[in-house]
């Protein structure tokens, strides 16, 4: 077989690989939007099926014989077939280290898991869920064990989500941006808080999903490859390069949750559909890391839609949406209301600046929870604990603290799980300040409803390389610089500072 035909059948296999999931997508897509709440048993057992085909193929013997006869090639060459060849690889390495019978475990307890969830949270029972985590925490050490040796036992799991990012790194990095954040958030807290009372109204549904929806595509996502509906947990997800949609939520009494999930879904969506169309289906075609994508889905949603030149353009349109609502209320007033700032207690409520202190207590508990030096039964207390000291807050029960998010409860792992919303917050103002460097009229043209500049630097320098780069490179390559939180605390203070008049 040439080199030719060997790589012909490589994408062939790998594009069997990728259908499976996004049809497995297609059923996850399906049972969150408009599936009949009956259809869950026989839905579950299908994507069960789907999943195991997908690993099969993942870890074909076959496979891993053509990886290996393709292998010099990769070594030798550096362009996308090499890089393609070398993912593959490393992909497939990865795979065959976890048995299929783990996955199944793993799977099981997952589900059984989530479902408990879903009763213990607002029942406020950390009682009935504590078996759950128990077992969780059990097979999360056993997955680390198939990567061993490791120089933390956090390092194979943030590796499946930010190659190449180690638990020393990130630690290193959160340390400093706590001890950034925790003043700033104390003096930002000790000026008269914003008046967000514009906000809470009656806001019908519909004009606010038309609202958010046609920003989406002033910003550039393109419907005739998405579509928007709407779901209690919003999210983006793929069927294929032409098929990339994203869901919503709108809340007939509050006005920015729905608007702002939307812009976030949008970022997601913007990348994966910048990526360029020759990485279709292979495992080149997607972003590159779960912290470069949460960078996308922070900057459009906060770093341009929170911004007052992007609501320079768009607040008189949606005053003219909402006329009774917000006829009065002035810009300066709704600006400072969509930017208020407080201690509170549940993180996906969060504002832009405590955010990141709920997910670095977070992180920090589950290395201690995975290095045994937090017992499971002790957790709603070492929670309550962190609260207190970090955001000066205290939960009144389990169900608005250790309970709140789905992470823990729904077999992904304990660890690895919620870092990358903070590397996505420091990575957005990092790309943004490479853009401005670039071109400084975007805030001009943000200011006229425009977007192409900012769209079409992105595009160049990140979307459309897909994982065909590393996080770090590509970071390196589009910003000059290796990861660093700089420009998002010179984000911070500037906005924050003139909003709060800090020194
Ligand atoms: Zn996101």
């Amino acid at each position: 077989m040439t080199i030719a035909t060997k790589l012909r059948e490589l994408r062939a296999r790998l594009l069997e690989i990728r259908d499976l999931g996004w049809a497995g997508a297609v059923l996850s897509w399906d049972q969150a939007t408009y599936m009949p709440v009956a259809g869950a048993p026989a839905r579950a057992r299908q994507l069960a099926l789907l999943s195991r085909l997908e690993h099969e193929r993942m870890t074909d013997p076959a496979l891993g014989r053509l990886l290996a006869a393709l292998a010099p090639y990769a070594d030798e060459h550096d362009d996308d077939d090499a890089r393609l060849i070398a993912v593959a690889r490393r992909d497939f390495e990865k795979a065959i280290k976890v048995p299929a019978s783990y996955v199944e475990r793993a799977n099981a307890l997952g589900s059984a898991s989530y479902s408990a969830w879903r009763n213990a949270r607002p029942n406020n029972d950390f009682a009935s869920m504590r078996p759950y985590l128990e077992k969780s925490l059990e097979l999360t050490r056993e997955y680390v064990e198939f990567f061993a040796p490791y120089q933390h036992m956090a390092d194979p799991l943030i590796d499946d989500v930010d190659e190449g990012l180690t638990c020393a790194t990130i630690r290193a990095l959160f340390d400093e941006l706590r001890r950034e954040l925790v003043p700033l958030v104390a003096s930002i807290c000790n000026q008269p808080p914003a008046d967000a009372s514009c906000l809470h109204a009656e806001f019908a549904e519909r004009p606010q999903l038309e609202f958010g929806l046609k920003v989406a595509t002033d910003f550039g996502y393109d419907l005739k490859r998405g579509r928007l509906d709407t779901t209690p947990h919003p999210f983006c997800t793929k069927f294929s390069d032409a098929d990339i949609r994203i869901t919503t939520r709108a809340y007939a009494n509050e006005l920015s949750q729905g608007l702002f999930s939307t812009l976030h879904e949008t970022g997601h969506a913007l990348y994966e559909q910048g990526i360029a169309h020759e990485l279709a289906g292979t495992p080149l075609g997607r972003g590159t890391s779960m912290g470069v994508h949460e960078s996308q889905s922070r900057l459009w949603e906060n770093v341009v839609g929170r911004s007052r030149n992007f609501w320079q353009h768009y607040y008189p349109k949606l005053q003219q949406e909402f006329p009774e609502q917000l006829g009065k209320t002035s810009p300066d007033t709704f600006y400072r209301a969509i930017n208020k700032v407080e201690r509170s207690l549940i993180r996906t409520d969060a504002d832009e600046v405590t955010y990141n202190l709920h997910v670095i207590l977070r992180f920090d508990l589950e290395l201690e929870l995975l290095e045994g030096k937090l017992a499971v039964k002790d957790l709603p207390q070492a929670w309550r604990a962190r609260y207190e000291r970090d955001l000066a807050t205290t939960p009144p029960d389990d169900r608005d603290g250790c309970l709140q998010d789905v992470h823990w409860y729904s077999g992904g792992g304990i660890g690895g799980a919620f870092h990358s919303y903070a590397i996505g917050n420091i990575l957005a103002a990092q790309f943004h300040a490479a853009a401005l460097r670039a071109h400084p009229d975007i805030p001009n043209e943000i200011r006229a409803g425009e977007f192409t500049t900012l769209r079409q630097w992105l595009t160049e320098n990140l979307y459309r390389h897909g994982r065909k780069f590393k996080p770090a490179e590509i970071v390196a390559r589009a910003t000059g610089e290796p990861m660093t939180i700089k420009p998002y605390m010179a984000y911070l203070r500037g906005k924050y500072g003139a909003l709060y008049q800090l020194a």
